[in-house]
């Protein structure tokens, strides 16, 4: 059976009730507010693509992990305390998204469920029952893939294929097979799963060896954009403010400073005198403060939520800090453990990257001559309601689409998607990363291109002579090394990885084009 562009969300809250909690109940409220926008960019969707052969219908499994067991009950608490609401945002925006374009879900959010749907039934004695797995997709996280583990036992690695991970901050490939992990100092609590990397979806463009999963933004419909001479300060819990208070002085010198900073229940929160506290608001009330804004400003903490491109959206300029020298897992306790390796260069570094002014100012804070005159630049610019393409729920409707249309991870063999077409071969500088390396070139490198570059003729092609040709598992390969003029092929599939570099190796980069506002895909065509 097709699946059908469906005009209407109702089959979704069949499953989203908000009695069954705090955290339900956001992602109800975030559905129901959108529902139109999500109805509406289906529609556009269904027109443009009369003559596209649709995909067919998935049966769709989604357990937010991070939601079951007593985690989760102390997450859900969290939510109307200033807890992190991101993936609570995604998870919504996937469960509309998915419902939008015709699949069968199933949302839950127990454990003992989760067992009930896809635990080996009892058998004889201690010889459990395998079942096949009545899902073609499961969605979940880092911790709804142990618990699949402990329901699906044996059952676990035959169906590894078929699972997507919600991944915030992404996971590199350095970190996600387990034995190469532990002898190259890539170890840490989450990685070491040995998925296909593009198989865990982020928040944001981090790195390309996963895929964007990404949210949407709402865009609000209103005629008149009046600016009042006012900042909101993002930071829903008081100690995000802390060391601040020089920064704040100096802002509420230029502007009037609202903020929404959750207050304990009989208590305030204790914010510097000139700044006017809202209380933790409900999204759509905090959109409307935002609304009134010039400009929302970032703290340092936390990084790389959702909230900044709400801003954008709602016509706000987003001011946020740089972080000198860049924040990392090294450097910083939140990082710290995290599957990665990536320098954070600012609060939010799509923000910074990817949008940039006269949207989004990066300052030092420390200098408070600098964030003084930002501020007053601020008030002299003028800015529409800004959101990129991917981050609408038209472009987040395409790309899960084409996610869904195209990747497939049960075939053994090389990724047919995107196609050899869309490869552009370049060859990077001594101690350059391929994510860097393609940036440079207006490009995005693309992991699934890797195998076409992983042959003696690929290095013939981009000028190289090789002395020496050796395969090694190594996850900078394909790689130069000028030294002996050595060629390097990659001898783990899984370790094709767009991260990472090495001053002594030039790495082989498939990098390809994309069109604007939409990372994740190649333009059409390709
Ligand atoms: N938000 C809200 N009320 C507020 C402040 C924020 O509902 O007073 C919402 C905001 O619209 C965003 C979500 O909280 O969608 C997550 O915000 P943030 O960027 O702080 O990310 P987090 O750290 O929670 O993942």
């Amino acid at each position: 059976e097709k699946a059908e562009v469906r005009a209407t969300l109702s089959s979704l809250y069949e499953g989203v009730s908000s009695s069954r909690g705090p955290a339900l109940g956001f992602i109800r409220s975030r559905v129901e507010q959108m529902s139109q926008e999500w109805i509406q960019a289906g529609l556009r969707m269904k027109q443009q693509s009369q003559n596209n052969t649709d995909s067919p219908q998935m049966k769709v499994l989604l357990y937010p992990g991070v939601l079951a067991g007593s985690a989760g009950q102390q997450f859900g608490s969290m939510v109307e305390k200033g807890g992190p609401l991101g993936e609570l945002v995604q998870w919504a925006d996937l469960s509309a998204c998915l419902t939008i374009l015709g699949h069968n879900l199933t949302l839950i959010t127990s454990k003992d469920h989760l067992h009930s749907l896809i635990g080996a039934a009892p058998g004889r004695g201690s010889c459990p029952i395998q079942r096949p797995l009545p899902f073609d997709l499961i969605y979940t996280d880092y911790h709804g893939l142990a618990h699949l583990q402990g329901a699906m036992g044996l059952a676990f690695q035959h169906y590894q294929c078929r699972f997507r991970i919600l991944d915030s901050f992404g996971t590199e490939p350095a970190f996600n097979v387990d034995s190469y992990a532990r002898s190259h100092g890539y170890r840490t609590s989450w990685g070491s799963w040995g998925l296909q990397p593009l198989q865990y979806m982020t928040m944001f463009p981090h790195t390309p060896d996963n895929s964007l999963m990404g949210f949407a933004v709402k865009q609000e419909v209103r005629t008149e954009n009046r600016k009042e001479n006012m900042a909101v300060v993002y930071g829903k819990q008081e100690y995000m403010w802390q060391g601040k208070a020089d920064y704040i002085q100096v802002l509420s010198s230029e502007l009037e400073v609202h903020a929404t900073v959750y207050q304990p229940p009989g208590g305030s929160a204790l914010l510097p005198p000139a700044v006017t506290n809202h209380g933790l608001l409900a999204q759509d009330h905090f959109h409307l403060l935002l609304h009134r804004a010039k400009v929302f400003v970032g703290l340092g903490f936390p990084y790389e939520g959702p909230a900044p491109l709400e801003a954008l959206s709602l016509g706000c300029v987003f001011l946020q800090p740089s972080l000198m020298p860049p924040h990392s897992p090294h450097t910083s306790p939140f990082y710290r453990g995290k599957p990665t390796t990536r320098k954070v260069s600012s609060q939010h570094p799509y923000a910074e990257h990817f949008v940039g002014k006269p949207y989004v100012w990066t300052v030092d804070t420390t200098n408070l001559t600098a964030v003084r005159q930002a501020i007053r630049d601020i008030k002299l610019t003028q800015v529409k309601p800004f959101t990129p393409r991917e981050f609408t729920c038209a472009g987040m409707l395409e790309r899960l689409q084409a996610y869904i249309t195209h990747q497939n991870f049960c075939n053994a063999s090389s990724p047919t998607w995107p196609p050899e077409g869309a490869l552009r071969s370049h060859l990077g500088p001594l101690g350059q990363s391929c994510v860097s390396v393609c940036r440079w070139s207006g490009l995005v490198c693309e992991p699934a291109l890797f195998h076409r570059l992983n042959n003696p003729k690929a290095f013939a092609r981009l000028g190289l002579s090789c002395s020496v040709s050796e395969q090694e598992v190594n996850h900078l390969f394909p790689a130069y090394s000028p030294w002996g003029r050595r060629c390097g092929l990659q001898g783990e599939p899984l370790l094709f990885s767009c991260a990472g570099s090495d001053p002594q190796l030039r790495r082989l980069c498939p990098c390809r084009t994309y069109p604007p506002g939409q990372v994740a895909l190649s333009p059409d065509g390709l």
